[in-house]
């Protein structure tokens, strides 16, 4: 017997994920309590869990989808990734538009942004992706299961029991004989307070009614820079509040010192190694103190402030304390196969210490898990080959070590650096600012790191990682052929750079 469940989303993240036009989900709440063993549950449908849904049927696993919200997708789909990037490229779009005399294209010296086209347009992303993942779910023949998911302890005879929570509080019990915890993770705030229509998070700040006149964001990692960034092409004034001495803190120093050159040309008010004090409500926004790096204080009042301090996991009340589990700050220890230290039980995603939070780390996270449970030949998560993008204007695509660590890890150096500035296409897109910076191992010319930063850069930073996975050297690539006019032919001029020999600089 199968019963079906369906359940109106709470207000609150799962409404901001659904957008405006939030419509009705249902799942099937499948024979839970009957005979059924799943080979496994994933508790968690965004990207990580679903990832490791679809191969898990591809590899002929009996799988089920537990899913707490009433839409498939998680924080990427609805609140993280995919919001962002499209409103980024409507900024870029904006951007290219204030040049549009320049290309050739008259009367659109007054253009008017319509802000709720921009929401709509997201929303009509979002949806077509999550309708999408619908389909995939079937196509591979998961089974989707609404509720929340709570271990019940170790296995029994091999047999986990998933204790599940629908919306209207009815208790259910699944049988499984793995489980993949795929919880992902909160945005974090300051000072205990609450996310409301002035205090955002990435989720508030995701539906918005109007761009606002002021911004003040607190924290420059990728959400926090892409927000200033959208928000600065759509004409609010932004403040960049970081605690740490420079923005992009886990970039390439180079990286970080560009772009805040180029945020501050863009009139980005950036401020670094600044503690913030308090954020309080005011007639007309919010006030936020912070004491400067010269020790002074220095109050700032906005209509908004985006809160972008990082993301905590979550895996409180999933019943993780029930099992060997072992749990470092909240983040749950894995081992090369994501395996926990609870037979049958893994973990990916967000969740795991370790790993940034990325999509395609959590994607990957659960390929690899569900090809061990399926008894395949896998690889491990290759940690030190994972792409890092920010798609701010200008954007940043970078892997391997920075020259920092590189020295660090005892490496003797080689750096190449091209500039934007000297390649055509570059110029040819209107976007010349930024370079390429190689760092190279000086014994063997191998390609310890790429820091891109400029047109492009989240997707040049594909070919850098290729290039580290086959363990490229510098002169192998000196010699490697790339189309004309390209951005890509940045990459070929950076290798050179390393012998100092860029064609273009
Ligand atoms: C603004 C923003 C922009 C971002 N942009 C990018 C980007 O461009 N590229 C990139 O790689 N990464 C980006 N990220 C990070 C990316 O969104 C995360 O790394 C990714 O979503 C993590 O995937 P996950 O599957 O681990 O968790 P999530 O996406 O958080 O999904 C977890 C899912 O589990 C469900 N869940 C939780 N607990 C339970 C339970 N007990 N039972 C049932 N269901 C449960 C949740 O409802 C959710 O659907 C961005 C993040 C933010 C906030």
């Amino acid at each position: 017997m199968a019963f079906r469940a369906s359940f109106r989303l709470n207000r609150g993240e799962s409404a901001a994920r659904a957008g405006d036009g939030a419509q009705e989900w249902s799942f099937v709440l499948a024979d839970t309590t009957l005979n059924t063993i799943y080979d496994v549950a994933v508790i968690g449908s965004g990207p990580a869990g679903y990832t490791a849904a679809i191969r898990g049927g591809q590899l002929g696993l009996k799988v089920a989808l537990i899913e707490k919200d009433s839409v498939l997708g998680g924080t990427c789909l609805h609140v993280g990734c995919i919001p962002t990037k499209t409103l980024l490229f409507n900024a870029e779009i904006w951007d290219h538009l204030k040049h549009a005399t320049e290309y050739g294209i008259d009367n659109v010296d007054a253009p008017q942004l319509n802000w709720e086209n921009v929401l709509k347009r997201k929303t009509a992303i979002v949806d077509k992706h999550t309708k999408g993942l619908g389909f995939l779910m079937k196509k591979n023949k998961v089974t989707v299961v609404a509720g929340f998911g709570r271990l019940t302890g170790p296995a029994k005879d091999g047999v986990h029991t998933v204790e599940l929570t629908a919306g209207d509080g009815t208790k259910s019990q699944l049988k499984t004989k793995n489980v993949i915890v795929a919880t992902g993770s909160d945005a974090k705030m300051l000072f205990g307070m609450k996310p409301d229509d002035r205090i955002l998070t990435n989720i508030e700040i995701l539906s918005i009614p109007a761009v606002p006149k002021s911004l003040i964001v607190i924290g420059a990692g990728a959400v926090g820079v892409e927000f200033a960034s959208i928000f600065r092409s759509y004409g609010s004034e932004v403040t960049i509040v970081e605690f740490l001495p420079r923005i992009m803190p886990p970039e390439d120093e180079e990286i970080s010192k560009e772009l805040t050159r180029l945020f501050k040309k863009r009139g980005i008010d950036v401020n670094t190694s600044c503690k913030v004090e308090k954020i309080e409500k005011t007639a007309a926004g919010v006030k936020v103190t912070w004491t400067g790096a010269n020790g002074k204080t220095v109050e700032k009042e906005a209509e908004k402030v985006l809160v972008a301090v990082g993301r905590g996991p979550r895996t409180e009340a999933v019943g993780l304390e029930k099992t060997k589990v072992e749990i470092d700050r909240g983040f749950v220890k894995v081992h090369e196969a994501q395996e926990t230290a609870e037979p049958g039980v893994y973990a990916i995603g967000d969740i795991v210490a370790g790993l940034p939070q990325l999509a395609h780390v959590g994607a990957m996270s659960g390929i690899v898990a569900v090809t061990k449970i399926a008894g395949r030949k896998y690889r491990p998560v290759q940690r030190e080959r994972i792409p890092a993008c920010t798609y701010s204007e200008p954007q940043i695509g970078s892997a391997g070590l920075t020259e920092a660590q590189a020295k660090e890890k005892g490496y003797t150096v080689k750096v190449g650096k091209f500039p934007f500035a000297g390649n055509s296409k570059a110029t040819i897109v209107n976007s010349h600012d930024g370079f390429v910076k190689i760092v190279a191992d000086a014994k063997y010319g191998e390609i310890l790191g790429v820091h891109i930063l400029g047109p492009s850069a989240t997707e040049l930073i594909a070919e850098a990682v290729a290039v580290m996975e086959l363990e490229g050297t510098v002169d192998e690539l000196m010699f490697t052929i790339h189309a004309h006019p390209t951005l890509s032919e940045s990459m070929l001029d950076a290798y050179a750079a390393v012998e100092g020999m860029a064609i273009n600089a």
